[in-house]
Order: structure tokens, then C-alpha cells, then sequence
């Protein structure tokens, strides 16, 4: 037996014989050309065929891993299109007057390399993604690049694996990943989640494994090559355990969100967008406790209208038959850009790269450009210096309050001014409709505390709102001066921080010294080792991603 540890994603046992995948892949040739123009012809073909293949995959993949899940499709989509990269295959060919696939791998290997020699983790492993538009755009040169699964049940290991690759595989082929480089941020770390399979990543392969029987504890973060009889006894016992864990999680849909004591927790929802709500309805929310807007702007190649956007919140409302939804207005600024925003760089900006699965349906700005820096203008001051624009999104929301139980929400929210200003401007928005004859019902209107400037004005905020949504995510970064996007430092974002703690603690007692209620919308709220403290603080409701609502109400049932 040989044992091997990396880092696991999904939580369940794979017995099976192991798979290796290799790539076959030629380098691609050398070639003087003299035609550069239809060498740049041949290139940009190529490059409409791959945007054409790439949205029937995105299509494929939202059906069968979510649209989150699928955004990192849509970012290979902006990487084939990015100004960066097809500059620096034009000017290849141009310049050495070389063939097409000469200049893109060159252009792998020059923007991988770029990538690999940040300091950031998560930017090193978007080199995989160069990899992966580069070889699709190879493939469709006519470079001999395949992309071969396992033909039976197995455990496919491989020094590396592309989105791309990995949605390629039959499903019923792959029993669980193992993967040499890749971490909790990769790709093929997300898209295993997604399509629910277990799989380890960094661990040191070798091809000698080929044929032989394999164990994948997802629970342990192990691989144990032939494993033996008491192995493999121990490891249907696990098994039969984790089954046992989801069968009581499924249990639990339908019950109540309530401590032994009988204390009640609202248990909502954080959602991206409209194809989302699948999942909500799945996870059995009681209701929506962050719907990011921004996302509907992302997505967009100008400002949606107000119609536009009225009809997806309306939507939402309906979906949700009555129960709660919280509406953020748009947040962008930051790690979320589109063109038409046209916000200006700052001084700290860096090279970025968008985070689709983290940002659930985000596409951002393309690989290869230039973002604004988590420290800079965002939020509520990007919304406030465009009145009309917030106006529109403003009367939309208020327009879809007439089909559900429709709140408000403003983010990045730094102190009372900017609340007064923004209930000016939905007293504006109400008064336009009336005007127009258009109904609206009158809305619930909360803030986001993630700004430790809000903290420290919570009181006098909390006689401003009706609710207070602490976002954890940003008010750790921004208290503990930790960038959220900066995974190579993740452990120092800790919640635990009595900084946060207290951070926490003051935002629930002045809110409900005022009255109102207090929510955490942040990743925290659905740690359930955090549960007990939360919900020991008095907070009185909990936002999670629909994959979490299930296992935060087992927490909480299990409160005293
Ligand atoms: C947060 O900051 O905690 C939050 C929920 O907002 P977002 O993650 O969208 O910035
Ligand atoms: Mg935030």
C-alpha cells in the first residue's frame, strides 16, 4: 500500500483503478510564412471558431454544472477575445512573420510565464487558462492535440487539467480527480465541486500508477494505492457515514431554522442572478438575503434598462412566492469592472485576472487587463456619482416589489450621508413612478456594514435603515488589511479576529439598540464552527450560498 495527501474537494470515498490522462500534444512547429495577412486571416478564423465553441460549451456546462460554475467558460471566452492576447499573436506573426500556431504558443508561454511569476497564487493559476484557450486555438489550427478520457469507471490522475478537459471527460467515466498542480482556487477544484466529484489536488503523480486500484478519501485528503482488505472495509464504513450526514442534511429541508431553545434564525440565500434560483429552491432557503445586482451589469455590454432589469428582479420575486429578498444595488469598483463603467484606473491598480467562479456569475474584465484595486472608489460612491443610472436600477427594484416581499440594500456604505442620500434618491424614484402611474410598493431599506467606518457609525446608521446585512467578506479585508482575492494569504483573513469579533459584536447590539434587525451575508455566516458565536451574539439572520443552507440549519438545530 502507498499512501499520498493533497488537498481534497468533496467530501466523499472513490474506489476504483487509476487512469492516467496524458495530454498528446506536438509542439507546434516553427514555419517562415510570407503571406502575414493571411496568416493573421488564419488566426483570427480560428479565433471565431474557438468563441463559437466555447458558447456551446458554456451552454452544456451551465445545464450540467450551474451557470457559476460555468463563468469560467465565459472567461475563456473574454481570454480568446482579450486585446493582450491577440495583440501578441498578431504581432508574432507580424513581426518574426512566423505561422499562426508558432505565435500562439508563443503567446501561451509568454503570458503563462507572466502569470507563474506573480507572487499571488490565484493569479499563477490562471496560467492554466492560457493554457487551455491556447490549446483549443491550436486544435483549431489543426495542431494534433488530443484530448482522450478513460473508457471505463476509473480515478483519472493528471499532471494537470483545464476546465476544458475536465468537462470533456464522460461523466460516468470518473469516479474522482487527482491532480498534481492545482489548488483549492483551480478550476478543476471548482468544477469537482460542482459536478460533485471527489478529487485531490497537489499531489505528486507518477505514471507508474496506471492500471493499479485506488482509494480517494475526500474526507481525509488521502490516496492509498492497493489498498487492502481492512482498507477497504474502513472505507465503505466512511462511506456509508458521509451517506448517513447528506441523508440527515436532506432531512432537514422543510424544518425550521430554530435552537433547541427555541431562538428562530432567518436562514436566506446569496445569489448572483436569476439562473441561480434553481439552487435556491433546491436548498430550501426561506428566503434571498444578498441578491448581487452587479452581476446583471457585468454580464451587459452597456447599462441593462430599467425594464431589463425590472423583469429579472421581478422574477426573483416570484420564484420566492412571498418569502424575502434583499436586492444589493449594483457594487462594482474593484475586482468587478465592465468597459462601460468607465472608471478610471487608480494609483494601486495591478494586473488582474476576473474571477468568475468566485464572483458566482461574474465575468469581468478579461484575463489579461488592468482592474482597480480593492483599496479605491466602489460601491454606493460609483452609484451615487451616477444618479440617473442608480435612479433607473432604484425604480426597477421598486417596480418588482409589487411581486414579492422586495428589499433594498446598499453596498460599501462608509457613512450617514451616503444613506440619506440614497433614500433621497429612492423618495425620487417613487415619486417618478407615481407620476408615470407605475406601482410600487413601499420597500424595506438596509445597509451593508462592511466598511469598519460603518461599524464605527452603526449606531447612528441604524436610525437611518430597517436592516443591517454585515458583509464579513469585505470588512475582514478591509479591517485586517488583507486582500479577499490574495489566496497564497488566506489564513489571515481570520474571522476569529477579535477585530472582527468585535466589529460583529458592536454592528448587532447598536442595530438592535435602534430596533432593527442584524444579518451576516458574508462567507463566515456559513461556517458552521462560527455558528454558535453568531448566533450567541444575537445576529438574526444568516446569508449563505444555497449549498450551505442545508448544513447552517443543522448547526443551528443543534444550539441550545
Ligand atoms: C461581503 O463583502 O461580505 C459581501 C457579502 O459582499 P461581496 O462578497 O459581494 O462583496
Ligand atoms: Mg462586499
Amino acid at each position: 500500500m502507498e499512501r499520498y495527501q493533497g488537498n481534497p474537494v468533496v467530501e466523499k470515498i472513490a474506489v476504483g483503478k487509476i487512469f492516467i490522462y496524458k495530454k498528446k500534444k506536438d509542439t507546434p512547429y516553427r514555419e517562415q510564412i510570407e503571406d502575414v495577412v493571411y496568416e493573421i486571416s488564419r488566426f483570427e478564423e480560428a479565433r471565431d471558431k474557438a468563441l463559437r465553441e466555447l458558447d456551446v460549451l458554456c451552454e452544456e456546462a451551465k445545464g450540467q454544472i450551474g451557470s457559476s460554475n460555468a463563468a469560467v467558460f465565459r472567461a475563456h471566452r473574454m481570454l480568446v477575445q482579450d486585446q493582450m492576447y491577440g495583440d501578441f499573436i498578431r504581432g508574432t506573426i507580424q513581426d518574426q512573420k512566423v505561422n499562426a500556431e508558432y505565435a500562439v504558443a508563443e503567446a501561451q508561454a509568454h503570458f503563462s510565464q507572466m502569470l507563474l511569476g506573480t507572487e499571488d497564487a490565484y493569479l499563477k493559476e490562471r496560467a492554466s487558462d492560457v493554457a487551455d484557450v491556447s490549446q483549443r486555438m491550436l486544435r483549431l489550427l489543426g495542431s494534433d492535440i488530443e484530448t482522450e478520457g478513460p473508457s471505463e469507471p476509473s480515478i483519472v490522475v493528471a499532471e494537470e487539467l483545464t476546465p476544458s478537459e475536465t468537462m470533456h471527460f464522460d461523466r460516468d467515466t470518473v469516479l474522482a480527480l487527482v491532480v498534481q498542480q492545482g489548488s483549492a482556487n483551480s478550476h478543476t477544484a471548482i468544477l469537482a465541486e460542482a459536478m460533485n466529484i471527489p478529487a485531490l489536488l497537489g499531489v505528486e503523480i507518477c505514471d507508474e500508477w496506471e492500471g493499479r486500484t485506488a482509494v480517494l478519501d475526500g474526507s481525509a485528503g488521502e490516496l492509498i494505492l492497493d489498498p487492502d482488505g481492512d482498507v477497504l472495509a474502513r472505507m465503505k464504513e466512511k462511506q456509508r457515514e458521509i451517506e448517513e450526514r447528506d441523508a440527515k442534511l436532506a432531512f432537514l429541508r422543510g424544518r425550521e431554522t430554530v435552537t433547541a431553545g427555541g431562538r428562530k434564525i432567518r436562514l436566506y440565500a446569496n445569489i448572483g442572478e436569476l439562473s441561480d434560483m434553481d439552487a435556491v429552491l433546491s436548498s430550501d432557503a426561506e428566503g434571498i438575503g444578498l441578491f448581487r445586482s452587479e452581476f446583471l451589469y457585468l454580464q451587459a455590454e452597456d447599462w441593462p434598462t430599467e425594464e431589463e432589469q425590472a423583469q429579472v428582479y421581478r422574477a426573483v420575486a416570484e420564484t420566492m412566492r412571498g418569502k424575502p429578498v434583499i436586492i444589493r444595488t449594483l457594487d462594482v469598483g474593484a475586482d468587478k469592472q465592465a468597459p462601460y463603467f468607465e472608471l478610471t484606473s487608480e494609483e494601486n491598480e495591478a494586473l488582474r485576472y476576473a474571477h468568475p467562479e468566485k464572483e458566482a456569475t461574474a465575468p469581468g474584465p478579461g484575463l489579461l487587463t488592468k482592474d482597480a484595486p480593492a483599496f479605491g472608489y466602489r460601491g454606493i460612491q460609483v452609484c451615487l456619482d451616477r444618479p440617473e443610472m442608480f435612479c433607473t436600477q432604484l425604480r426597477s427594484i421598486l417596480r418588482a416589489s409589487m411581486y414579492g416581499t422586495v428589499s433594498v440594500m446598499f453596498p460599501m456604505i462608509a457613512s450617514v450621508e451616503e444613506v440619506v442620500a440614497c433614500k433621497e434618491l429612492l423618495t425620487q424614484a417613487k415619486s417618478e413612478l407615481r407620476k408615470e402611474g407605475k406601482e410600487y410598493r413601499d420597500i424595506e431599506v438596509g445597509v451593508m456594514i462592511e466598511t469598519p467606518a460603518a461599524v464605527e457609525v452603526s449606531a447612528m446608521l441604524a436610525r437611518e435603515v430597517d436592516f443591517f446585512c454585515i458583509g464579513t467578506n469585505d470588512l475582514i479585508q478591509y479591517l485586517l488589511g488583507v486582500d479577499r482575492q490574495d489566496a497564497a494569504h488566506a489564513e489571515c483573513a481570520d474571522p476569529r479576529h477579535p477585530a472582527v469579533t468585535e466589529a460583529i459584536r458592536t454592528t448587532i447590539e447598536n442595530g438592535h439598540a435602534a430596533g432593527i434587525w442584524v444579518g451576516i451575508c458574508g462567507e463566515m455566516a456559513a461556517d458552521t464552527t462560527l455558528t454558535e458565536m453568531l448566533v450567541e451574539m444575537g445576529v438574526d439572520e444568516l446569508s449563505v450560498s444555497p449549498g450551505a443552507v442545508l448544513k447552517v440549519r443543522g448547526a443551528v438545530r443543534e444550539l441550545n
